[in-house]
């Protein structure tokens, strides 16, 4: 048995024993996360078996920033979805408490995400180590003049009656301050984001299939630079292959142990 396996590392008998060891002897530790990490918090994410888009195309649609800007009836199903969101009432799971104790201890270089919830600033990791690439839903943008508002108080005009509440100053399209499909990602964060992987010494991909670029593209570019490379998730990645070590089981469960206090 022994003999069949290929590797070093598939025949470590506690990769997960092996990886709080690593996390404890790092130094930079760049943790990047996607939807899995907020499963938990009863947000569900996107392509999994329960994901919003696997169990409704057409919600796919209210993502894609053409079809928002151009069809006033995608809008309004975005604004009823808005309303009815989880993260409304979500609150941070277990595996965003690991984080904010990795950075308590010292080992946290940076979290980036492309989760728009922001339950790892809600958690206390701390805004200046906190990269949020795509953006966040608790906010609102005007397509029109670029005037930013809290979501909630566009979607108290929702609940008032409003189906597609334009911008109080220009009369413009409001849209949640997200990256959407089609839009481009902005400049400097992505660019923070891709300077910090740059210089991780421990790179932790969590809750996340790796498929989006250029988020995904951080992953190899660590590596590249000498940092280790460990995945959690439930679900295979799209780079498993380029991992040190790949820990497959629930985030809420993982990540205290290989990152808590
Ligand atoms: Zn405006």
């Amino acid at each position: 048995m022994m003999a069949a396996m290929p590797s070093e590392a598939a025949a470590d008998p506690d990769p997960v024993a092996t990886v709080r060891r690593w996390v404890d002897a790092a130094r930079r530790v760049v943790v990047l996360t996607g939807a899995g990490i907020s499963t938990e918090s009863g947000i569900p994410d996107f392509r999994g078996p329960q994901g919003v888009w696997t169990r409704n195309p057409q919600a796919e649609k209210q993502s894609t920033l053409q079809h928002y800007l151009a069809d006033p009836e995608v809008r309004k199903a975005a604004w009823r979805s808005r309303l009815a969101h989880p993260a409304w009432t979500a609150q941070p799971g277990r595996g965003h408490l690991a984080l904010v104790a990795l950075e308590r201890r010292g080992r946290l270089h940076a979290l980036i995400t492309q989760n728009i919830d922001e339950l790892h600033r809600i958690a206390g990791n701390s805004p200046a180590r906190t990269i949020e690439v795509h953006g966040t839903m608790r906010r609102v943008v005007c397509w029109g003049c670029g005037d930013r508002m809290p979501m909630q108080e566009v979607l108290a005009r929702v609940r008032a009656g409003e189906d597609d509440p334009a911008c109080p100053r220009c009369g413009g399209i409001l849209k949640s301050d997200t990256i959407s499909f089609g839009q481009a990602l902005v400049p400097e964060v992505i660019d923070r984001a891709l300077a910090a992987a740059g210089e991780a010494d421990l790179l932790l991909a969590v809750g996340t299939t790796l498929q989006v670029y250029p988020v995904a593209g951080m992953v190899p570019l660590a590596k590249e630079a000498g940092a280790r490379v460990v995945i959690v998730n439930d679900q295979p990645t799209a780079l498993d292959a380029l991992a040190d070590a790949v820990l497959r089981g629930p985030i809420g469960e993982l990540l205290p142990v290989i990152c808590g206090d």
